[in-house]
């Protein structure tokens, strides 16, 4: 049974995504910063299905905490991460001549910031045991830009460079990195944007289910796809191309 560490795993696209590594015969670990109640019904919902699971509350923006907890477990457990999905991330718009220093702050250490922490962390168990998956939810903004998003998409853009830089250095390995980038995906995240004009924009016309995300990491996680690395899949109703 392979270990999957789901960052942001109690909601929106980051609960797809543990219910499909779940199904897919995963122990998945749940992590999140401070919304229990919601990480406790899909450890239920994943325990009703036959799956096994459990949470990992930590803050991904914290480098200690990532180290105490996500570390702690590793050692405690005397177990490794095989499959890593750096999903965790927030917005914080704003145009950028209104930008404040924390909204840019916040957005890089809990999008970016946390990419390191993290793959850090779980990267030596991987390179020891000569298998990885490292899967990067990344977004639509930081591949084509979006007004008010300047901060967002820099954090985004970066992991997609990233992601060709270290798929480069641990190919040898049997690690993968991938990214994969969303478009419009019905969360809390899009709550407040309106899909009726937006998807006008959006040549499959709507926006996406969380689970058509989670079908796309699943993928990248299974041994289909060990010839694909370095790589960003848009799942994005095909408004980028
Ligand atoms: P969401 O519904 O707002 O859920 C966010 C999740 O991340 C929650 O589980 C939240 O935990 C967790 N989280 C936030 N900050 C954290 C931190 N510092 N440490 C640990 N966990 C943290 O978001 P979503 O829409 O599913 O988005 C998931 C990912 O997809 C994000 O990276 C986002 O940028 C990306 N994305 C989303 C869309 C979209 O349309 N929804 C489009 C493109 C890309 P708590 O509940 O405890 O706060």
């Amino acid at each position: 049974m392979k270990n999957a560490l789901v960052t942001g795993g109690s909601r929106g696209i980051g609960k797809a995504i543990s219910l499909a590594l779940a199904q897919q015969g995963c122990y998945v670990l749940i992590n999140y910063r401070s919304n229990h109640a919601e990480a406790e019904k899909v450890l239920d919902e994943i325990k009703e299905n036959g799956g096994s699971a459990e949470l990992l509350p930590f803050d991904v923006s914290s480098s200690s905490q990532v180290n105490e907890i996500l570390g702690g477990w590793m050692q405690k457990n005397e177990k490794y991460i095989d499959i890593l999905v750096n999903n965790a991330g927030i917005t914080a718009d704003n145009l950028m001549v209104f930008m404040s220093d924390d909204e840019w702050n916040k957005v890089i250490n809990t999008n970016q910031n946390s990419f390191f922490y993290v793959t850090r962390e779980v990267l030596e168990g991987m390179v020891v045991s000569k298998f990885g998956r490292i899967i990067n939810v990344v977004s639509l903004s930081g591949q084509k830009g979006h007004p008010g998003q300047v901060n967002y998409s820099a954090s985004k853009g970066a992991i997609m460079a990233a992601t060709k830089s270290l798929s480069m250095e641990v190919g040898k390995k049997k690690i993968t990195v991938n990214c994969v980038a969303p478009g419009f995906i019905k969360t809390d995240m899009t709550e407040q944007i309106d899909e009726k004009s937006w998807k006008k924009m959006i040549p499959l016309n709507r926006f996406g289910e969380a689970k058509e995300v989670a079908s796309v990491v699943s993928f990248l996680a299974s041994d289909g796809a060990s010839y694909i690395t370095g790589e960003t899949i848009a799942v994005n109703g095909g408004m980028y191309s």
